[in-house]
């Protein structure tokens, strides 16, 4: 089966250029599913209240060329914007402001919230290889037409965070903690296309204007990469996305390959059809790659690549606010108070952890860092 895919040149988030350069990526891309109902999802990326030019979130200025493209079909159709965020804590005014997602929400017809405010519903297993129940937004459940609007980041454990793993934010904390809390790769590959294929969106669009390198998804360093993507398969779009970020070959992140195994996205190159530009264009020069190095090594010896290459997080006091999030997050009830001076920090036993970095990235200030042993700093410079 062909996947098309549209790519368009955008060299930055100027309001007009963003606004036909995605309009030109959808277009290249067949153009986006007739609008049936009155009233569209835009299910964004607002991982945390950061600041667009942290490139941590969808930037606002591409959800308004979505809704303009919405618009094109029908002018009457009213949008929504919204997220689950990992963990809000700052509160949703902040989160809005912050992200600049909140203005948006001041155009006529269009409203902006939290992806479960109308409560989250127990899907049973659709074929799952790792979930038995998922709890998923209603809304999410409910919309006829959902634009997945996501952004092009690096991620300490998936690798890649785009479109596919974008639809992860649409289940709860505890559905998250359940497909976290394991050491291995493969497993929570497996569990995010559990989540995937119970609703996959209508449409796709890839923020890869400014993507994210090193380790993301919150702590990277902002990158310019100068596109946005568009498709109806968001895996496609994700290949182009890793071609990007200089996977030779895309399959090499679990997450492609337990797509690919399960036949809801490409298996190989020549099953996507690229419209915009030819795939040698596409790779960014010394683009930096997350840290998740333990796939490199064949499947027999990962268990103890896993103990030799280890990633883990690592406390730096000076920088931590004591929140308390990372502890909520933890999916391996890992991490508890430690007193020290009087004040409480989180303490982490290392024989719980399981290394998922939740903490990590979730921790708004990044005092909870992804500590590499010198194997994997080794292995992550000759990767780069
Ligand atoms: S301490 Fe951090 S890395 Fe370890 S299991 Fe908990 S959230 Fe994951
Ligand atoms: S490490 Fe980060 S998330 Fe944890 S308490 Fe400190 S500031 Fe909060």
């Amino acid at each position: 089966m062909d996947h098309i895919v549209g790519i368009a040149r955008c060299s930055s988030y100027d309001r007009e250029e963003t606004a036909s350069a995605l309009a030109l990526a959808a277009d290249r891309a067949g153009g986006l599913p007739q609008v049936t109902s009155g009233e569209v999802l835009i299910k964004a990326n607002l991982l945390s209240p950061s600041e667009p030019e942290l490139a941590v979130t969808t930037h606002p200025e591409i959800l308004r060329a979505v809704i303009g493209e919405l618009r094109r079909q029908d002018g009457d159709i009213k949008v929504h914007i919204a997220d689950n965020p990992g963990y809000i804590f700052t509160g949703e005014d902040a989160l809005f402001s912050r992200t600049g997602v909140g203005e948006l929400g001041k155009i006529g017809g269009v409203t902006v919230g939290i992806l479960a405010d109308k409560g989250v519903r127990a899907v049973k297993s659709q074929g799952f290889r790792v979930l038995d129940t998922a709890m998923i937004s209603g809304r999410y459940l409910d919309s006829p037409y959902c634009v997945n609007a996501s952004k092009l980041k690096t991620h300490v454990e998936t690798e890649i965070t785009g479109c596919i793993k974008n639809i992860f934010g649409t289940s709860d904390t505890s559905t998250r903690k359940k497909c976290h809390n394991s050491t291995s790769q493969k497993r929570l590959a497996e569990a995010i296309v559990d989540l995937f294929q119970i609703r996959p969106p209508e449409f796709n669009v890839l923020d890869a204007v400014v993507g994210m390198e090193g380790d993301g998804p919150s702590h990277g360093a902002p990158r310019h990469l100068g596109f946005i993507i568009a498709g109806r398969n968001a895996l496609a779009v994700d290949w182009a996305a890793a071609v990007i970020m200089g996977y030779r070959d895309p399959l090499e992140v679990p997450l492609f390959a337990a797509a690919a195994a399960r036949g809801i996205g490409p298996a190989r190159r020549d099953e996507i059809v690229l419209n915009g530009a030819d795939w040698d264009e596409l790779p960014a020069a010394g683009f930096k790659k997350s840290s998740g190095l333990v796939r490199l090594f064949p499947t027999f010896l990962r268990g103890l690549a896993h103990r030799l290459v280890a990633i883990s997080p690592r406390l730096v006091r000076g920088e931590c606010v004591r929140c308390g999030i990372c502890k909520k997050v933890c999916p391996a009830d890992a991490i508890s108070d430690e007193v020290s001076d009087g004040k409480r920090y989180p303490h982490i036993d290392t024989r719980r952890c399981v290394s998922c970095l939740c903490c990590h990235e979730m921790c708004p200030t990044g005092a909870m860092r992804a500590h590499k042993n010198l194997l994997a700093r080794l292995a992550a410079s000759s990767r780069s």
